[in-house]
């Protein structure tokens, strides 16, 4: 112990430097955790934009003091916008797509080819498709992948109306684009199976690809850059070979 400390133990200042060896973590730790308003509806803003996803509250902040810089009228327009699209948007009654309507422009679309169906968990993955600009067919989106583990089971997701379209429409190929995870190849192997069994009103038999493994396996297909993206679904391969059971 240094001649200093002892001399403070002394003279009853022991805590003193005590603390100051404290201080720092502790009012940093502080000034994480808490964060000062002088405005309610400014912190009401800023708690509100922390709620996104991958947003914390320095970004929250950051993006509340720059609609604060802009033209009332502009606040007003994005609050309108972001309020329009929650309680207007729909989805596709045929792909289960976001749409303006009961049918979404891609199937409304008569220069796509209806009869290849592009199945896909989520609308993120129709626009990382879409980006490519390679697939002039349709999609159907599950709106998930089947995940015991999740809870997500066949019937939480949009197999059924699936089965139901490839029963009334031409269909000539489906195209599975789904994660290569455990719980796609689950999904493709689900799926596949459902179809074997149910009645085809298709003269030719069915076709069904997956997009080529050239994304690692556990990984995110929204994440995949777009050359990747068109490569996996230029090489698609048959199921039957290389979907794992
Ligand atoms: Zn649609």
């Amino acid at each position: 112990m240094s001649v200093v400390r002892n001399k403070c133990k002394e003279r009853g200042l022991w805590k003193f430097p005590s603390t100051i060896e404290h201080q720092p973590s502790n009012s940093h730790k502080q000034y994480l955790c808490t964060m000062q308003f002088s405005s309610s509806l400014l912190e009401n803003a800023v708690n509100e934009f922390a709620k996104l996803p991958g947003i914390g509250k320095k970004t929250a902040l950051r993006l509340v003091l720059h609609l604060l810089k802009q033209d009332p009228g502009d606040v007003h327009h994005f609050s309108e916008v972001m309020s329009r699209m929650r309680s207007e948007i729909k989805f596709c009654q045929r792909c289960f797509n976001v749409a303006d309507g009961d049918i979404c422009s891609i199937c409304a679309n008569s220069m796509r080819k209806s009869e290849m169906i592009c199945i896909v968990e989520n609308i993120r993955d129709v626009i990382a498709i879409e980006s490519t600009q390679q697939f002039n067919g349709v999609y159907h989106v599950l709106g998930g992948v089947i995940s015991p583990l999740d809870g997500i089971g066949p019937d939480q997701l949009t197999i059924e109306a699936l089965i139901h379209r490839i029963e009334k429409e031409q269909t000539a190929e489906l195209i599975f684009a789904l994660n290569p995870t455990i719980q796609g190849d689950t999904t493709i192997y689900y799926i596949q199976k459902k179809l074997g069994t149910a009645p085809s009103a298709n003269a030719t038999p069915l076709r069904i690809t997956t997009i080529a493994r050239g994304i690692a396996f556990g990984g995110e297909l929204e994440y995949a850059d777009e050359m990747t993206l068109a490569r996996s679904l230029q090489n698609r391969l048959p199921v039957d070979k290389y979907v794992s059971r």
